[in-house]
């Protein structure tokens, strides 16, 4: 039998912690017992790939009953070979995450309150407000009279949430727009 990479790093990380547990005394079978039924247990194992960068990692995802209940790296990819950094260690709380803000949420000048506001309603202040910076400020040539279409007054800052076809989509947007200040959370 051909054992794999991710066989062999179970089987020899349960023996060694079995075993030396064991030989200390300890009565292991309650603790096999609870192991057991870990959240895990009968999950439907599929490889995935990490989204945040052109790494590529590959991730294991555990599904059950159709929810996502575990995810971590995949030790017989041989790019990443078992390891994330912390961006796609975190990959379970895009999903499972309860502080994660589902709604939007609008916080009015001056006030220091957030207030829940529909989808729609959201939409179209974001919009009229670049339209509006935009219809000012854009500054179409430069001091020599050539063109340049340049929006100074807009800034756009991404999240390490927002996966590489998700950043390539602002980025046009933006530069269509004629923002040129533009950073990411996206450090590795
Ligand atoms: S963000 Fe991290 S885990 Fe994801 S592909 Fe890049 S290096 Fe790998």
């Amino acid at each position: 039998m051909q054992l794999k990479r991710r066989d062999f790093m179970k089987v020899t990380g349960a023996g060694i912690a079995c075993l030396s547990l064991s030989h200390l005394g300890f009565d292991l079978r309650p603790v096999q017992a609870y192991a057991a039924q870990l959240k895990f247990e009968g999950a439907k194992e599929v490889i995935s790939v990490c989204p945040f960068c052109a790494v590529g990692c590959h991730i294991i995802a555990h599904v059950k009953d159709g929810q996502l209940v575990n995810t971590e790296g995949d030790p017989d990819y041989p790019i990443n070979q078992g390891a994330l950094c912390a961006k796609g260690a975190a990959m379970l709380s895009l999903t499972r995450n309860p502080h994660r803000v589902v709604k939007p949420l609008y916080r009015a000048p001056n006030s220091d309150k957030w207030e829940e506001k529909d989808w729609d309603w959201m939409l179209e202040r974001i919009a009229t407000r670049v339209k509006d910076s935009r219809d000012q400020n854009l500054k179409t040539t430069n001091d020599k009279g050539q063109r340049v279409n340049r929006l100074d007054q807009v800034f756009t800052l991404g999240t390490s949430h927002m996966d590489n076809e998700e950043c390539a989509l602002v980025h046009q947007a933006m530069r269509a727009l004629g923002v040129v200040h533009m950073d990411h959370q996206a450090r590795i």
